[in-house]
């Protein structure tokens, strides 16, 4: 985030239709060190700010675009007078902070008033006096930096000098406005630093701020100039991606996340001790047309934070996108028994959870299966492999249909069916040693003995769901000419 530049050259944009004047102006402040520029109406000003090559309007990270720093408005002008030319800056949001000083010929009081009411900083009459209009300018340009300074700290995270949560709103709510006019995609992402309490616990609080300061750098120059980067909690972090797709944003969050696992945060300068940090991210995506009234950055950032909590889940330092699970889902539950050989759908499964060879502990190499500890599911075979695979093809052929039955029975409130569902598949899936699967669907299984209704859903989507989805892609990808 730019913040105020030390003895940088201020701009000038002096507007008189008198040309001897806007000379003696160039004069006097070219002198003093400004650069000027001059103009002979209103209309000239606002159209020479408006191309400013600074007011790109797809920067969100810029409140005040122009390049123009201060502006001598003369009062009166033939064409656009000098009260219209101040509305007209002063009712944009681009140009409302440029600070301006009206140059009235006559002491009008009532003219003088107007333009300070609607926002003028300051006047001087003509002929003026240059030394009181340096003064006066250079007591503008200053009370126009601390403001700044003053909103940019108000926006800025006080540890890392990234945006804040509230700063993080605010710019991506104008993101989304822009992807709605534009009707693009737009893409919220959640980072949360995994085990991060540990570090903290470890090596201590102080190391701990220092992994936070390191780790906002590496996202800040990871993610475009015009992606909207912030701190939003104690450990996590948010990118809003304008028009972006899905897919490109996967790339790029998942390029960070490796970049962050390979960076050593040195601990102590003199023996270079160093840790390692990893991350987990939750992507939530969004195409936006004009119709979009009510969508707003938190339930977007709700969606993230839902694909953030199926990264932890997943054994952390994933990408985890909200179509992670959907591209397998039509396969599987309109004919989870098709017998058609579908190698791709595993391999977009893998570039969807991006990590996925990362996330278990037991990282699946050929011959085992994704969701299952094959260790647990061959003892309890007493490692008769072929067998194994026996009871897996089995499982398959059974179980295939399970989400679909679930679903069903909560639909028609069919409790002892969902029971009975539920409790086969929670044990066979300890027996194969599909824990994850297990322990989800012990989750529900709890929850619907003590009619919990509520939990339901989200135990169902969130949990078990995808979980069985993972588990029966992976025992289709290896077992495929078994089944
Ligand atoms: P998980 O992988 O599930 O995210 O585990 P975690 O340990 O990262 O998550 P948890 O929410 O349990 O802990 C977050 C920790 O972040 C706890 C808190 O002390 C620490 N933390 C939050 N803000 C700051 C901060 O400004 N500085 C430091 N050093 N630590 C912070
Ligand atoms: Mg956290
Ligand atoms: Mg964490």
């Amino acid at each position: 985030m730019a913040l105020i530049e030390i003895d940088k050259q201020y701009t000038i944009l002096a507007v008189d239709d008198a040309k001897d004047t806007l000379m003696l102006l160039d004069f006097d402040l070219t002198s003093e060190g400004y650069q000027v520029k001059t103009v002979t109406s209103g209309e000239q000003a606002l159209a020479l700010i408006a191309n400013d090559p600074n007011s790109a309007e797809s920067n969100f990270n810029t409140e005040n675009h122009s390049n123009v720093d201060l502006i001598l408005l003369d009062l009166y002008m033939p064409s656009m007078s000098g009260l219209a030319t101040l509305k007209a800056l002063k009712s944009d949001a681009n140009t409302r902070y440029i600070p301006v000083i009206m140059l009235s010929a006559s002491n009008d009081e009532d003219e003088i008033v107007a333009a300070l009411e609607l926002g003028a900083d300051d006047y001087v009459t003509k002929p003026y006096i240059a030394k009181v209009l340096l003064a006066r300018i250079k007591t503008s340009l200053r009370l126009m930096t601390k403001t700044k300074e003053l909103e940019a700290l108000a926006k800025t995270d006080f540890l890392t000098n990234i945006n804040n949560r509230a700063s993080f709103y605010d710019l991506s709510l104008k993101a989304i406005s822009q992807c709605k006019r534009n009707q693009q995609n737009l893409v919220i992402v959640m980072f949360d630093i995994d085990f991060f309490k540990q570090v903290n616990d470890d090596f201590g609080h102080d190391v701990g701020d220092k992994v936070l300061v390191e780790f906002a750098k590496i996202l800040s120059s990871s993610f475009r100039d015009y992606d909207v980067v912030a701190r939003i909690g104690g450990e996590e972090f948010a990118v809003c991606m304008p028009n972006t797709s899905l897919n490109n944003a996967i790339i790029v969050c998942d390029r960070f996340r490796i970049e962050v696992a390979n960076y050593q945060v040195i601990i102590e300068d003199s023996s270079q001790e160093s840790l390692s940090i990893t991350v987990s991210a939750g992507v939530a995506s969004k195409l936006f047309d004009q119709t979009d009234g009510q969508l707003s950055v938190d339930d977007l950032l709700k969606n993230a934070d839902q694909m953030l909590y199926h990264a932890k889940d997943n054994g952390r330092n994933i990408v985890y996108s909200e179509n992670s699970f959907d591209e397998i889902t039509p396969m599987l539950s309109e004919s989870y028994l098709d017998n058609d050989v579908t190698t791709d759908v595993s391999s977009s499964t893998t570039s969807n959870m991006s990590s996925h060879e990362e996330r278990d502990n037991s990282s699946p190499s050929d011959g085992d299966f994704p969701g299952i500890d094959s260790s647990v599911g061959l003892a309890n075979v007493l490692n008769d492999e072929a067998l194994f695979k026996e009871i897996l093809v089995l499982f398959y052929q059974d179980h295939s249909h399970d989400g679909d039955k679930l679903k069903d029975a909560f639909i028609t409130a069919d409790l002892k069916a969902a029971k009975h569902v539920a409790h086969t598949l929670k044990g066979v899936a300890c027996s194969v040693g599909a824990m994850k699967l297990f322990e989800r669907t012990k989750e529900l299984d709890y929850a619907i003995n003590v009619s919990e209704f509520e939990q339901f859903e989200v135990l169902f989507e969130q949990g078990v769901l995808p979980e069985l989805l993972k588990v029966l892609a992976g025992i289709k990808q290896q077992l495929n000419d078994q089944l």
